[in-house]
């Protein structure tokens, strides 16, 4: 399992650039972007349309029709193959155009330190002496230095193609486009935008067009078969007249006309456009497909799993209610503002300001004045906590400035806590399951634990110790593990979305099942999963823990509608996955945690969050939520499958129109001339264009309607 991490040694962290220098270094450095690949010219592009697989096939026939003295036929074929051309390179450059506002759409962002404050900023205004806080998931927007690290791992893959972990030591460098996988780190820029090593990098292998997705391989593998059949029906009747006595050009004519009824020209781009279309659609919807292919297999989707935090629920977290060993304290307030109602026993909120100055030392999100506002820095949850000590009047920043923290260890997914060494305590926040057995036992913690979960409170469990004088000379994560006391149990509200209830609905009348994967606690997990009705009674409740190894038995059990699954670990996301897939399932899995990026991959479409989530699980995910809501997933399998259907449509009026304009050929070989060709080739041509390309744009086009979601994908 995980090493347990190593703490942030680093007494006093730099205050950053102020403003001003920052502003001045923008200035002068330019912005940090990597110098963009030249996109393909539009004549270069068009140029391949003329020259691709059937252009060449159509070429050919032209020379031969030239050859056989048929000069009007020649200029037929070729107008074709430029009619087409044009056409096709329209659609290519429209979806390129497409693609490229689509990625646009996602901007990087990165935590840094200016001022001495903490601030989240665009990538792009990263400069040169920036103080960048670095944790797990987190894509590195520059060349940095690292001045402190805790535990750092970094994923430098896309940079070396080296795929295990690295631990680089204070002092050395980390590079623009790696990953940090694990632990914390402070480092400075060195070097930005085209003075990367990643811009050096990319100059050399500038590639602007994606690998073709799985549809696209397939369609060309289509295309090609019927390109081949076409060619050989050309020939075989090419044969077969003239050996029934018509005369060699007459028979190269007619072979001509059904090798180019037969090929589907347009084929491809529409299916392109049609694609592209879609995204656009979605993107306007908040879901950005990171590959076109998605779209497809989005409107294929049989069953969601969706996380809790901030897909279903709002991700505005507030503490509602404390308990302590000496009593329950209740808190109200507004948003993110200091000013806040507590009601409780004063022994209580004694306790509980005791409790909160260790949450909010514990924690690593403020909430801080800015416009008139007061604005979450950081994850809501820990900016709630903060929070939570303003409401009390606990001083933390006071705190922290007389005696700074010394030692983090960061939040870890499996250990489900995370604490820091401050003023000779070991303060720890985590999940009660994770924290309350490493408690010496306070009689009625598990009862509130139970009561606050079951109304859909998030929970956390916040314990401290002393440390000896050797033990806060080399703290470890192992400290965690022993001789904590409790100080209380947290409850906080995170109310769920407007329209959860709607988009779960659509679900259940398209036919697609659902089930809410969550690290949380299965009381919260299940109350919140009730609110929004996905829940289905009589569904199971599991927990991560019972989930059978055996991946038939996991996929039997999870086969249903309305499951709720709790305290899953990312690693477990993965099997839950393959499982469901393994049924026959396609699976819409979410995931926003850096270890959530295999769990991404398996699944059919792996969803990211592009507020809320690490940069590691966008970059592994197919979709991506511009607003983290669950809806935004039913309304782009609602595009994907409106898409799907126009790309079905088309298919079969394309490849059937074809057989239609083969028939007369076919009737005059097989009578051997004596029942008159109905239409010439040249006609044939004429018809191509028109009956092959304009209909299939229509049809490819047809947006998604009240219809769509009203069944199960037939
Ligand atoms: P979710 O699926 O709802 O996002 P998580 O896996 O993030 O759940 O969290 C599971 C549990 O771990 C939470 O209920 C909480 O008790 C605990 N937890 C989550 N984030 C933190 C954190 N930053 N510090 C301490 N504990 C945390
Ligand atoms: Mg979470």
């Amino acid at each position: 399992m995980a090493r347990p991490p190593t703490p942030i040694t680093s007494a006093r962290p730099a205050a950053g650039l102020t403003a001003a220098e920052a502003r001045e270094r923008l200035q002068r450095d330019g912005p940090n972007v990597l110098p963009h690949a030249k996109p393909v010219s539009p004549l270069a592009l068009f140029l391949g349309q003329l020259t691709h697989f059937f252009a060449v096939l159509l070429w050919g026939a032209t020379v031969l029709a030239l050859l056989g003295g048929m000069p009007e036929l020649a200029i037929a074929i070729a107008v074709v193959v430029v009619v087409n051309g044009g056409f096709a390179f329209v659609q290519e450059y429209r979806a390129d155009r497409a693609a490229q506002r689509l990625q646009a759409l996602l901007p990087m962002r990165v935590t840094v330190r200016r001022d001495g404050h903490r601030l989240v900023i665009s990538a792009e205004d990263l400069v040169v002496g920036d103080v960048v806080l670095l944790e797990a998931g987190d894509r590195v927007s520059a060349d940095l230095r690292l001045a402190s690290t805790a535990g750092l791992e970094m994923d430098e893959s896309t940079l070396t193609g080296e795929s295990a972990a690295v631990r680089p030591d204070p002092g050395s460098l980390v590079f623009a486009g790696t990953y940090v996988v694990e632990g914390l780190a402070e480092a400075v820029v060195e070097s930005t935008g085209a003075n990367t090593r990643l811009a050096g990098i990319a100059a050399l292998t500038e590639t602007t067009r994606p690998p073709l997705g799985p549809l696209a391989v397939q369609l060309h593998l289509v295309v090609r078969a019927v390109a081949a059949i076409a060619v050989s029906v050309g020939l075989l009747f090419f044969g077969l007249s003239v050996s029934l006595g018509t005369p060699p050009h007459e028979g190269f004519l007619f072979a001509v006309g059904v090798t180019v009824a037969l090929v589907p020209e347009g084929l491809l781009p529409t299916v392109t456009l049609s694609l592209a279309r879609a995204a656009q659609r979605m993107a306007g919807e908040h879901a950005l497909v990171r590959r076109l292919d998605a779209v497809e297999t989005l409107g294929l989707t049989t069953f969601i799993c969706s996380d809790k935090t901030g897909t279903l629920t709002r991700n505005e977290m507030t503490v509602v209610e404390v308990w302590t060993p000496d009593g329950t304290v209740q808190v109200r307030g507004e948003g993110y503002r200091p000013e806040g109602v507590v009601e409780g026993a004063p022994a209580a909120q004694e306790s509980v300001r005791r409790l909160a100055l260790s949450a909010a030392l514990a924690s690593t999100g403020r909430s801080r004045q800015a416009d008139g506002d007061w604005k979450p820095v950081g994850d809501p949850m820990e900016v709630a906590l903060h929070v939570l000590a303003m409401r009390l009047g606990v001083d933390v920043n006071g705190t922290q400035a007389v005696d700074p923290t010394t030692a983090r260890f960061p939040f870890d997914p499996r250990r489900r806590r995370m604490s820091a060494v401050s003023g000779g305590l070991l303060h720890v926040k985590g999940s009660p399951d994770s924290v309350i057995g490493l408690c010496a036992a306070v009689p009625g913690s598990e009862e509130a634990v139970h009561a606050m979960s079951t109304r859909g409170l998030r929970l956390l469990a916040v314990a401290r110790r002393e440390l000896t004088p050797a033990e806060r000379a080399s703290p470890t994560a192992a400290l965690e593990e022993q001789g904590l006391v409790l100080l209380g149990v947290v409850g906080i509200e995170d109310p769920p979305r407007d329209g959860v209830r709607e988009a779960v609905a659509r679900c259940r009348r398209a036919g697609i099942h659902l089930a809410v994967v969550t690290g949380d606690h299965p009381g919260t997990a299940a109350a919140i999963a009730t609110e929004v009705g996905l829940r289905v009674p009589g569904a199971p409740v599991l927990e991560g823990r019972d989930l059978p190894e055996d991946l038939d038995e996991l996929g039997e059990l999870l086969d249903h509608d309305g499951v709720v699954l709790a305290r899953v670990e990312p690693e477990q996301k993965l099997r839950i996955a393959r499982a469901l897939h393994r049924r026959g399932h396609v699976v819409a899995m979410t995931g926003d945690g850096v270890n959530d990026g295999p769990a991404l991959r398996e699944a059919d479409i792996g969803v990211a969050m592009g507020l809320g989530g690490t940069d590691v699980a966008r970059e592994a995910a197919d979709l991506v939520l511009l607003d983290d809501h669950f809806a935004t997933i039913v309304a782009a399998v609602n595009q994907g499958r409106a898409t799907f259907a126009n790309i079905r449509r088309f298919l079969t009026y394309h490849l059937t129109d074809n057989v239609a304009e083969l028939t007369p050929f076919v009737v005059w070989a097989l009578t051997g001339g004596s029942f008159p060709l109905a239409i010439g080739v040249l006609q044939v041509l004429a018809l191509d264009i028109g009956t092959d390309l304009l209909p299939a744009l229509a049809l490819g086009a047809e947006p998604a309607n009240p219809r769509t979601l009203a069944g199960p994908i037939r």
